[in-house]
């Protein structure tokens, strides 16, 4: 084995399959979808092809609003996996979508102390991958 990487040069850009090829591309439109059932009514994220919920495969794409509120946070101060490493310290997070769904993110352009549990956060993107950052009002 010549390192874990398998070749991969860079970690912060899943490889899109036909599946999710619908979420990177609008994600590197500036869009943030999330999956939404049409049997329970609830959304999902990440992205599968049938609801976590109810195992119904009567789901949709929607886009969401991008608000989210901060849930929980750890400051990452070394990652060697690369584009990470040129980027620590940064704000490794989960945050509550409006539209219910807990997502993995980075919280942005916030300094870590100012950092708050339930502090409202909208998306951005950076390079086509969505990251939250405090909301501008
Ligand atoms: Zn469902």
């Amino acid at each position: 084995m010549s390192g874990a990487a398998g070749g991969r040069s860079r970690f912060d850009l899943p490889e899109a399959d036909a599946f999710t090829r619908a979420y990177w591309d609008a994600a590197a439109q500036g869009r943030l979808l999330v999956r939404r059932c049409g049997a329970c009514g609830r959304a999902h994220h990440y992205p599968r092809e049938f609801c976590p919920h109810c195992w119904s495969e009567d789901v949709a794409w929607e886009p969401a609003s991008g608000r989210a509120a901060l849930y929980t946070w750890s400051v990452v101060h070394r990652n060697d996996l690369p584009p990470f490493g040129d980027r620590v310290p940064y704000v490794a997070a989960v945050v509550d979508l409006a539209e219910g769904p807990r997502m993995m993110t980075e919280v942005v352009e916030c300094a870590a102390p100012e950092l708050r549990v339930g502090m409202e956060l909208e998306v951005a993107f950076r390079e086509g991958v969505p990251v939250f950052r405090p909301t501008s009002r």
